[in-house]
């Protein structure tokens, strides 16, 4: 099939689901979401990668691994725009995450990614990182100060996180402002709820493109939740996605989205190679098939995927990850400029990954 062949039925696919076809199986996935690894330096409790909960052992992919799976995402052209390098671990451990953003730069598919920020050591690193192409880049510090963002952040060091922002944005503007669009990204909890301006003043003296607040997700239904709930939640729950009922234990907010657009359009591949629907499938209970033994169309459109959006669709016997789902309530991240004095925007319903390290 031709690339506008390709792009035309994408559209139309994508009016057909808009206009309430919610059966419609696009041919291939708009964003392809690849864990580049599952392993972390750090040790976030909300976090199945940081707490140790996570079922599958450390694993990185590789390049050749990956470069599988994008030509068979490319294939037809016109349906790929979006590869998004994370999951559960942190990507900058992964040694070939540079040269899949790259591989994907020179194919004209848009790349994002998301670090804790420990990665950007020494010039060299940080110009290579400008180079490769990468479209846009989440660097995660809640807290203002050591002291702060180490209560959650385990590990952490405030003062290398900040210094390498400051010598990736360095490298980005010795390259003419080229490269990925920056932002700083603080998850509101108890500890950290009052340095939301400091935080914000210091994203504007970075430098950085966008500043955002985001939600601590915490897995709901999971035997920690209320625990970690009472832990981490800040005082002001209307900075969270959760409320107190009645009975004293805490649930999420606000209305259920309805269908899901997600299974539609993503295709979430774990470092291992399993495909899962979603990325709130910590546990990949719903494994589709393995994009390093199976192909992409026979695991995108297979009978086990198409089944599992059948359910959905249709409301019934839904996953508890799907009854537990954040998404679409407007509940989960809040995009501002950064630097003081201007307000941010609303609260939205919407993320690339739900990780909460
Ligand atoms: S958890 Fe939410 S986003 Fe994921 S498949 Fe279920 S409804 Fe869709």
């Amino acid at each position: 099939m031709s690339s506008a062949r390709a792009t035309f039925r994408r559209v139309w696919q994508k009016g057909l689901w808009k206009l309430g076809f919610r059966s419609l199986t696009p041919d291939r996935p708009s964003t392809l979401m690849v864990e580049p690894t599952n392993a972390c330096n750090l040790r976030c409790p909300a976090c199945p990668t940081g707490a140790g909960t996570l079922n599958r052992p450390p694993r990185a992919m590789t390049l050749a691994e990956f470069r599988g799976i994008l030509d068979q995402a490319l294939d037809p052209p016109g349906y790929l725009r979006q590869v998004t390098l994370f999951n559960y671990g942190e990507p900058f451990l992964c040694r070939d995450l540079l040269a899949m953003v790259r591989l994907c730069a020179g194919r004209g598919v848009r790349t994002f990614t998301s670090t804790n920020g420990h990665f950007f050591t020494s010039d060299a690193v940080a110009d290579e990182i400008v180079a490769s192409g990468l479209t846009e880049l989440v660097v995660c510090l809640d807290g203002a100060d050591q002291e702060t963002i180490g209560r959650y952040r385990r590990n952490a060091s405030f003062e290398e996180i900040v210094a390498g922002l400051r010598r990736l944005l360095g490298a980005r503007a010795r390259a003419g402002g080229r490269g990925p669009r920056v932002e700083l990204q603080f998850i509101v909890m108890k500890h950290n709820e009052r340095q939301t301006e400091a935080m914000r003043r210091l994203a504007g003296e970075l430098g950085v493109d966008r500043f955002i607040l985001k939600t601590v997700g915490i897995r709901a239904g999971g035997p920690s939740f209320q625990r970690l709930a009472e832990e981490l939640l800040p005082a002001d729950l209307s900075q969270s996605r959760y409320e107190r009922r009645k009975d004293g234990a805490f649930a999420l907010r606000g209305d259920p989205p309805r269908g899901c657009e997600y299974i539609l359009s993503t295709l979430v591949v774990n470092s291992n190679g399993d495909a899962v629907p979603c990325c709130y499938d910590v546990d990949s209970d719903f494994v589709m098939g393995n994009l390093f033994r199976e192909s992409l169309e026979s695991v995108w459109r297979g009978e086990r995927f198409q089944e599992f959006r059948r359910r959905v669709r249709k409301g019934r016997d839904l996953p508890a990850m799907c009854r537990h789902c954040p998404e679409g309530r407007g509940t989960i991240r809040k995009v501002g400029a950064a630097g003081g004095g201007r307000s941010t925007g609303a609260w939205e319903g919407r993320t690339h990954s739900d990780r909460s390290g």
